[in-house]
């Protein structure tokens, strides 16, 4: 693909995450504490994760493996950083959760594979086809250093606010409570902001649109999934402390 073509696919992609935007504030996504079977045909959660989840990976692994680009170390550090993610997230996350007998609507995961398919391929096929800009003097640029920086520090707040969240049920359990560790003391949603955190850091560190594409959307599908169970927690216990927000401390 002409790498024009390529850019122009990007913009788009990004063109349509914020146009999308306002539609994401509006609809609840049914799954998780919003399940609902108005949604049409089910699935069962664990492997709802997992097949939305896989594209990610599959799609940017491929891509990037038989890439015509020769080996370089730093997009193989892009490449390892992304792949741990998503390996956790498609792979170990999933069945990890305790939610059994949980369903979520084969619809969401259709959609959920396109947008991820997308982003696996876009990043994928960067990396792979595109990226041949990358000398290893970038490992020392401040871009490098910062992104990286966000990229672990998020990476820690998603991944040990999911386990606050996983382990406040014994298995077997099904039920909510009110999450009171780490930094559910000042937000409803810090896995959700360790998420947006880890990307803008990836987008920082390789400096590239795609990568920036892969924010943004981030961002337009995070921000309302934590203020809808921001809100969810409001409805769902009346004794909530008052002064914990959805997504960003003292702000949102
Ligand atoms: P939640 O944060 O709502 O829940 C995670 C797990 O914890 C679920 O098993 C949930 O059970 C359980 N849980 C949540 N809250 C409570 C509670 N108060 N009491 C008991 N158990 C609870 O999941 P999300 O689907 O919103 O997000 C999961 C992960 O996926 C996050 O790390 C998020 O960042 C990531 N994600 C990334 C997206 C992206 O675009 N990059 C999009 C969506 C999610 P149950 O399922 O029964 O509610």
């Amino acid at each position: 693909m002409d790498n024009n073509v390529f850019y122009l696919l990007v913009y788009s992609w990004i063109a349509v995450a914020l146009l999308s935007f306002p539609v994401i504030l509006r609809i609840v996504a049914p799954y998780g504490r919003h399940s609902s079977r108005k949604w049409g045909a089910m699935i069962s959660n664990h492997w709802g994760w997992t097949i939305m989840e896989l594209p990610a990976l599959v799609v940017f692994v491929c891509f990037y493996v038989f890439g015509k680009l020769p080996f370089n170390t730093v997009t193989f550090i892009f490449f390892l950083l992304y792949t741990i993610h998503y390996t956790n997230r498609s792979i170990v996350f999933p069945f990890r959760l305790r939610t059994r007998g949980k369903m979520m609507p084969l619809a969401i995961v259709f959609m959920a594979m396109g947008f991820n398919f997308m982003n696996g391929f876009i990043n994928g096929y960067y990396l792979g086809w595109v990226a041949d800009n990358y000398g290893i003097s970038w490992l020392e640029d401040p871009r490098f250093i910062m992104g990286i920086t966000m990229f672990f520090a998020g990476m820690f707040v998603n991944i040990s606010s999911d386990n606050i969240l996983i382990h406040l049920r014994k298995p077997g359990e099904t039920g909510y409570v009110i999450p009171k560790a780490g930094l559910f003391r000042w937000i409803s949603c810090p896995n959700h902001f360790g998420e947006i955190v880890e990307w803008t850091g990836y987008a920082v560190m390789t400096w590239s649109t795609p990568g920036l594409a892969f924010a943004v959307w981030t961002v337009a599908n995070l921000l309302p999934r934590a203020l809808h169970h921001h809100r969810w927690y409001q409805n769902a216990f009346s004794d909530y402390p008052e002064k914990r927000k959805a997504l960003i401390p003292y702000l949102l």
